[in-house]
């Protein structure tokens, strides 16, 4: 069972990852230990006591880097397990079955990862292309929920641009994961409100979890948005982060850096009507709620 700490969590993160060897580019693999220590040092100051690490199989994760980070800022990490989407799978996902891919995440999850004694909470990111659940991504999203079922862990997906993301909530609703348990990420990149509040009425949760990259969405759309899910009254289904995944995002690389969410990202929400208790809603209660019942 996860238990949080008192204060802010964020909801979508990589402490470290590595999709280089996918995308032929070198800044894709975030290993910079020492910046990104005082990145979440400075996390801490401003309240972040918790960040849910969706890194899985393939992606790189690594649980001692993590650990170490942990032990150097305070702040705890919720592991993952799992497998990410077309092209990122390992090849153990094309050679194996839904079924045994989930007993891999099932014990990642009730005994440990590797040799670590440190267990998996989550189940994720798992996800699907651009506007497309390709048939190994269905055998991905198949074990995921067989596992989710079974343990009972919350689930959290990757939608590419905020596409699919009501197809990934029907899937795992039909196959038996509670809609409460299930968060589609990224879905402030689809830009679309309407599609946004179809995919809350199915009672899921959905993360704005891209914060800042404002190359892909205006910060200002995503303020918008929620100040609309608020007054519709789904803020208890929306969950925060801003997903860094390379070097080039880290603040000493001249990106804006973990804390901007904070920094940036809520006194924008503040100066568009959104009150401290909105805001504790978003980055208190709901992982609380999600993560923890
Ligand atoms: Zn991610």
């Amino acid at each position: 069972m996860i238990k949080l700490k008192d204060g802010y969590t964020l909801m979508h993160e990589h402490v470290t990852i590595d999709l280089s060897g996918v995308k032929k580019d070198f800044d894709c693999k975030l290993d910079c230990f020492e910046e990104t220590v005082e990145e979440f040092k400075e996390l801490y100051r401003l309240g972040v006591r918790n960040v849910l690490e969706v890194t899985n199989m393939g992606m790189g994760r690594d649980i001692s880097y993590i650990e170490r980070v942990a032990e150097a800022t305070g702040i705890q990490f919720i592991i993952s397990t799992g497998f990410y989407k077309e092209p990122f799978l390992p090849q153990i996902v094309y050679e194996k079955t839904a079924e045994e891919l989930a007993d891999m995440a099932e014990k990642e999850i009730n005994e440990g990862i590797g040799d670590t004694k440190v267990c998996a909470s989550v189940l994720g990111e798992f996800g699907t292309s651009k506007n497309e659940m390709t048939n190994t991504e269905e055998k991905v999203f198949q074990a995921m929920a067989l596992a989710a079922v079974r343990t009972g862990a919350p689930v959290t997906t990757h939608t590419t641009l905020g596409t699919f993301g009501e197809q990934q909530a029907d899937y795992l609703i039909e196959h038996g994961v509670k809609p409460e348990k299930i968060i589609i990420g990224h879905m402030d990149l689809s830009q679309d409100l309407d599609k946004i509040l179809r995919l809350l009425e199915k009672g899921v949760n959905i993360g704005f979890d891209t914060v800042g990259k404002l190359n892909y969405c205006p910060d200002t759309f995503r303020a918008k948005a929620l100040g609309e899910i608020a007054s519709e009254g789904r803020l208890p289904q929306v969950v925060l982060s801003m997903d860094i995944t390379r070097k080039s995002h880290l603040k000493s690389r001249g990106g804006i850096g973990y804390s901007y969410l904070f920094t940036d990202f809520l006194p924008l929400l503040k100066d568009s009507g959104m009150t401290e208790e909105q805001i504790n809603t978003l980055l208190i209660d709901n992982p609380k709620r999600i993560l923890e019942e």
